[in-house]
């Protein structure tokens, strides 16, 4: 790929999340050659999971498209789905790094027909939604997925049925055969920007995460609450399909907790108030419960917490719950607990309880493959100023405004970086 002087100049953004998107923009837009990786079929990170952004409450699918149209007006980007980073070497502008690109097993002649998944009769879960609900084992991502190209599942295309499948395609796109394929490149810098994932709500076993279905996660939530989702929309809850009348959220759910997940994650407070809205805007008549050990709702989000604290059916209890139950006659979760103002212990039936997990780094996950790139206890990546430079929900827990900023400021450190090359 790029090679010689050039190659020096060429920034990789690896992870294609909003922090990464917006590197890799503000990067383009000053006159460098960037390429981006994405591990995901598509572009946008969890961004494009969420049903609306706190505080404005609107969509963040018209966020995300306006960075796409840059990406498709702007010839300095080159982006890559499905790939991964194997190995870095080297040090600040002289880096060699090898791409993994495992097969989409269709290639870009794909025109988002469809013609393929009416044709195709295995399903799959559906990992966009969690597992909830299932889709066709050849589909688009989602609704708003960019690049906008079908992606076949890497089980389903060892099977005949994939094969059968590559006559049906009008354009000739679907190739079951497509092998991974390994890149190196050189590149000046490296801008590390592979954000987070939902901390895994089965680990707090006392909540039931798992073995209660009325017993969610917020991220789950998300996906329930959007128009693109596995209900269509609907709020509902997952043992019947009925409507609840009384939500509870559950904050800090493995959060600021030493046998879990040690820090607080900034954002969930205001995610669950978010999701509150969504409850209350389906069913005028549902209640909702906060149990909450303390809120942060820092600087200008005060004022979403004051909205939210001015809707009279919205209950807010001081107390981290010890456990969740189950009412086996109608399989309501059963919250349990000491309200920490009043002392009172408290056992509370409710129709849906949501857990309010806090972000996992990935990097904790899969580390940077490179040598000598630190982390701190909880495993995000720390800046010490070489030329790996760490951004977004890699570096730390950010709302999307933090995450913005903090791919600007990443963009900056790699032209620096790169200003420091000779020749
Ligand atoms: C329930 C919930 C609701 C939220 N709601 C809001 C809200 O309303 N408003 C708000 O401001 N914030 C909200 N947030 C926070 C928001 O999700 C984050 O600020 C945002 O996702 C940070 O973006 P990012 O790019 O840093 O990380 P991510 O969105 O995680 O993006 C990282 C990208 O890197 C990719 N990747 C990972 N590993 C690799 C790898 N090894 N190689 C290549 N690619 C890789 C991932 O697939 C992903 O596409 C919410 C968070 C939660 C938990």
């Amino acid at each position: 790929m790029t090679s010689g002087n050039a190659a020096h100049k060429t920034i990789l953004v690896v992870g294609g999340g909003i922090s990464g998107l917006t590197a890799a923009l503000e990067a383009a837009e000053v006159g460098y050659e960037v390429i981006l990786v994405e591990k995901n079929p598509y572009l946008g990170g969890r961004v494009a999971q969420h049903h609306k952004y706190f505080p404005k409450l609107c969509s963040p699918t018209c966020g995300l498209e306006i960075n796409f149209q840059r990406i498709r007006n702007n010839p300095r980007v080159t982006f890559h789905t499905l790939t991964e980073v194997e190995k870095v070497e080297g040090s600040a502008g002289n880096y060699q790094v090898r791409l993994r690109r495992n097969p989409r097993y269709v290639n870009d002649k794909c025109t988002a027909c469809g013609d393929c998944a009416k044709a195709c009769e295995v399903e799959i879960a559906n990992p966009f939604n969690f597992g909830l609900g299932k889709l066709k084992a050849i589909h688009n991502s989602h609704d708003m997925a960019f690049p906008n190209r079908f992606v076949m599942d890497a089980e389903f295309a060892k099977t005949d049925a994939a094969k059968k499948l590559v006559a049906v395609c009008p354009v000739g796109a679907i190739e079951p055969d497509m092998q991974p394929q390994m890149v190196d490149l050189t590149v000046g810098a490296v801008i590390w920007a592979t954000g987070w994932q939902p901390y895994d709500a089965a680990k707090i076993r006392p909540y039931g995460f798992g073995s209660n279905a009325n017993v969610t996660t917020n991220m789950r939530f998300e996906r329930m609450s959007s128009a693109y989702g596995p209900t269509g929309g609907k709020i509902q809850r997952p043992s019947d399909g009925q409507a609840p009348a009384s939500v509870a959220f559950i904050q800090c759910a493995g959060s600021r907790d030493h046998n879990y997940l040690p820090f607080c994650s900034r954002i969930c407070c205001l995610a669950s108030m978010k999701q509150a809205t969504y409850v209350r805007e389906q069913y005028p008549d549902a209640q909702v419960t906060l149990f909450y050990i303390d809120l942060r709702a820092m600087d200008r989000y005060e004022a979403f917490q004051k909205k939210i604290e001015a809707d009279p059916k919205v209950e807010w209890v001081k107390s981290k719950p010890a456990r969740i139950e189950e009412n086996p006659a109608n399989k309501n979760p059963i919250v349990i607990g000491e309200d920490t103002l009043t002392g009172v212990r408290y056992r509370r039936e409710f129709d849906l309880v949501v857990l309010a997990t806090g972000m996992e780094p990935n990097a904790a996950l899969q580390p940077v493959p490179a040598a000598n790139v630190p982390t701190d206890d909880y495993g995000f990546v720390v800046n010490d100023g070489g030329g790996i430079i760490a951004v977004g929900c890699a570096a730390g827990p950010l709302d999307v405004a933090g995450a913005v900023q903090s791919g600007t400021a990443a963009a900056l450190k790699a032209i620096q970086a790169l200003a420091q090359v000779k020749g």
